[in-house]
């Protein structure tokens, strides 16, 4: 089942500048890809452009049986089912761990509060943070806000993990347990989209590994056979 269908999809900013070119992706249900590539290839604004954070010039794209950029398409329900996470954790400070968990099941699709917050504190184990549910973000380290990040996403149970370089904004030695945490999701058959530096992660999860070069999607393959081509 293809839950993500990318069709010839070009996409020029308002100054000219080409961020995609003819890009064609598909990706099933359970499927980790990982999308590398130089600095400036358009990784970041493929990924965008799944859950319509970038309008797209050219071609179609197709999430979970909807076309993300018809006007037509509820972007708010498409995105309730696509979980994203970014590079800055963009958590809310003012908020504890536990409310910036609860707070989109809550207001997006009105989950009742205990049951939002049981949820909540059962991903605040999964990703090891069970005793963190009552401080606020800005008393964290950047691999626990992260991890933070990530359950906050899973708070809404997506069909689709998204992850744009989740660990670049990391001290060296905090990237492992997000990575880690990442392994466990890839494992029990999230489908998920991953930009990212980290070729050991890409070579040991990633189903396929899309290699991006000046918005053109040159290559991709295998994990097993794109890190031992010529
Ligand atoms: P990557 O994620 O691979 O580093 P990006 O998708 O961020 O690449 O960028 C692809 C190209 O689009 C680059 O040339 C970048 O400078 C340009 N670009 C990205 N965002 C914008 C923007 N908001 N406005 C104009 N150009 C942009
Ligand atoms: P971990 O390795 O579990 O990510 P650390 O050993 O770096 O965390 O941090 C231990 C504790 O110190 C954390 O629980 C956190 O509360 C605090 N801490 C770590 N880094 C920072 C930071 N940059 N700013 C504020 N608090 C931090």
């Amino acid at each position: 089942q293809v839950l993500i269908e990318v069709r010839e999809v070009g996409k020029v900013y308002g100054n000219g500048v080409v961020g995609l070119r003819g890009v064609s992706l598909q990706v099933k249900r359970g499927e980790v890809v990982c999308i590398i590539g130089p600095s400036g290839s358009g990784k970041s604004t493929l990924l965008r452009t799944l859950n319509a954070l970038e309008p797209i010039s050219a071609g179609e794209i197709r999430v979970l049986g909807e076309s993300v950029h018809d006007p037509r398409t509820d972007l708010n329900r498409l995105r309730a089912r696509l979980g994203m996470v970014f590079q800055s954790f963009n958590l809310f400070p003012h908020r504890t761990v536990l409310d910036n968990l609860m707070l989109a099941p809550r207001v997006v699709s009105g989950v009742k509060p205990e049951r939002a917050r049981e949820r909540a504190l059962a991903l605040l184990a999964k990703v090891g943070l069970a005793d963190k549910a009552d401080m606020h973000p800005g008393q964290l380290s950047g691999g626990q806000q992260q991890r933070v990040a990530i359950a906050r996403a899973l708070a809404m149970q997506p069909e689709i993990m998204l992850f744009d370089e989740p660990t670049s904004a990391l001290d060296p030695e905090k990237v492992g347990e997000v990575l880690d945490v990442m392994k466990v999701l890839a494992s029990e058959g999230m489908t998920m989209c991953v930009v990212t530096h980290e070729m050991g992660f890409a070579r040991a999860v990633a189903h396929r590994v899309v290699f991006m070069e000046a918005g053109e999607i040159v290559y991709e393959d295998a994990p097993e056979r794109f890190f031992t081509a010529p």
